[in-house]
């Protein structure tokens, strides 16, 4: 059984109603791993839907989090907003309401894309709103069982200052450095290092619980029984321990079912941004990587086990796989260890499972076709040429087409390594031949004039001839990337021929040939 669905039915024995909370503080840009929270979780999601749980997921963007320093890639002006909440600090580009929108829009513009049903909720609005007054008055109320909670789970001692709420001070802004001097509902009195004295009320975004205790009055809070989180939190002794004991003790309430992820890492050559120079981020992911294809590298895997991705030639393999699957879920011919596969698959398509096969392109087919042509329509020509596509394609796998192709183009501008890279040139380009060369272009002439122009009958003909030529099958080959874009490697060599206009590689063989 696949393991959204095993989480599914561990849910299901303990209600019929859910709650999954994911989120992120989205203090900088987003790393491929962050994608796999959500995605796990939308996978849960689906698994109780269908069995018509009443269920329903939540993505908190924890933009009431302090910025805790100025990380490298902010401006020294950002040094003034250390302690401050992501909310209430500027956009560094201008662009977007704030710091907190700043980071976090690039990944709630691809929501809808990747197919999560969620509803987002910003926290610096519960608490401008008042959601979490009720929870901060317990904790504090409850602030000597916390304090013995926080110190029994993680072994170390509390903080004899400990506080469950820290006041964002009125006069500086910072949520960090306030010293609370009493409690009397709703007001909490404060000094702060700044030398400014208040009141905090905890109805209002006047302060903010401590990220441990916040965590438990979340669930709290939204009734939360199910959180996906990443496997640090789930150390023996670590902040999901802690929450737990919170829960049942301070808040009285049944923890959520946890689902620890591992980490995704990345791997390979190729992780380097070509013009960013930054490694490979989550936005860059998804503009490589198909949605549904996403989807699906992250739910093939238990969540319990690490993940690499890699953005150099390891996509071709990743969008390789997928097809693969999805051939197999429409087609069959699935034996039982891909079973699980079969149910990935389905799990990652953002609008469920169409009623056939939809249109496949291979990636790696189309890293060429873009190279070859130019825009979406010149794709779009050559692939009708080849026969591949048809005026019976649907909307819909035009949709994929297009998504497919524009991946590629943001792949080989930004990630793709040299040696998959290449240009046709228009005219013979000047390379000295050698006889053997030029004999093997003669041998070849003859052997594909009559060849019907697919890529594997080119590629039979092609590999006969170069194998029984004096120079090899290698130097064969080379001499065709030589003549075709004045280079010794290149795309596989039958597609690619292919993919050209038939008169115009004629023509081409016979110069060389000369
Ligand atoms: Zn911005
Ligand atoms: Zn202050």
């Amino acid at each position: 059984m696949h393991w959204a669905d095993v989480e599914a039915n561990a849910l299901l024995e303990k209600g019929k109603t859910h709650l999954i909370n994911t989120g992120i503080t989205p203090s900088g840009t987003l790393h491929v791993g962050t994608l796999r929270e959500a995605i796990t979780a939308e996978a849960v999601r689906k698994a109780l839907a269908k069995k018509e749980a009443n269920v329903r997921m939540i993505y908190l963007v924890d933009s009431w989090d302090p910025l805790r320093k100025r990380y490298p890639f902010l401006p020294e002006s950002f040094e003034a907003e250390v302690g401050r909440p992501l909310a209430y600090i500027p956009c560094p580009c201008g662009e977007h309401k704030s710091y907190a929108q700043h980071y976090i829009q690039p990944f709630l513009d691809s929501i809808k894309e990747l197919g999560i049903h969620c509803d987002v909720l910003w926290t610096h609005e519960q608490y401008e709103q008042g959601k979490f007054a009720e929870v901060i008055d317990t904790a504090i109320t409850k602030k000597d069982l916390v304090m013995q909670i926080l110190k029994e789970v993680s072994g170390r001692d509390v903080p004899k200052n400990f506080y469950p709420y820290t006041p964002r001070c009125e006069n500086c802004g910072r949520l960090t450095q306030a010293k609370v001097e009493g409690y009397e509902f709703p007001y909490v009195s404060y000094t702060c290092a700044c030398g400014y004295s208040g009141k905090a009320d905890i109805r209002k975004a006047d302060g903010k619980m401590p990220w441990r205790v916040e965590w438990a009055a979340k669930w709290k809070v939204f009734g939360v029984t199910c959180e996906p989180f990443g496997k640090d939190h789930a150390a023996a002794g670590g902040s999901y321990d802690t929450g737990v004991r919170l829960a049942k003790e301070v808040f009285g309430i049944d923890p959520p079912h946890p689902i620890p992820y591992e980490f995704v890492q990345l791997k390979g050559k190729g992780q380097m941004h070509k013009s960013t120079g930054s490694t490979v981020t989550g936005v860059d992911a998804l503009r490589i990587t198909p949605a549904s294809v996403m989807n699906y590298i992250i739910l093939r895997v238990n969540p319990n086990r690490h993940i690499d991705y890699d953005a150099g030639l390891g996509i071709l393999d990743m969008v390789d796989e997928y097809d693969r699957v999805e051939n197999m879920y429409y087609c069959g011919g699935c034996e039982e260890r891909d079973k699980d596969l079969l149910r990935a698959y389905e799990l990652s398509q953002p609008e469920g499972p169409r009623s056939k096969l939809p249109l496949q392109v291979p990636y790696r087919h189309l890293v060429s076709l873009v190279q070859i042509t130019d825009g979406f329509e010149g794709v779009l020509s050559v692939l009708r040429r080849m026969g591949a596509v048809d005026d019976s394609v649907s909307p819909e796998d035009m949709g994929i087409l297009k998504q497919r192709v524009d991946c590629v183009r943001y792949w080989l501008d930004s990630f793709a390594p040299d040696e998959v890279k290449f240009a046709v040139c228009k005219t013979m380009p000047a390379c000295e031949l050698t006889e053997q060369e030029k004999q093997f272009l003669r041998d070849l002439l003859v052997a594909i004039e009559g060849v019907e122009w697919k890529g594997e009958k080119i590629h039979d003909a092609m590999y006969g001839c170069a194998k029984a030529a004096t120079i090899g099958a290698r130097g064969g080959f080379q001499t065709l990337y030589r003549i075709f874009c004045d280079q010794r490697q290149g795309p596989r060599l039958g597609f690619f021929l292919s993919t050209l206009d038939r008169d115009f590689v004629l023509r081409r063989i016979r110069e060389g040939a000369q």
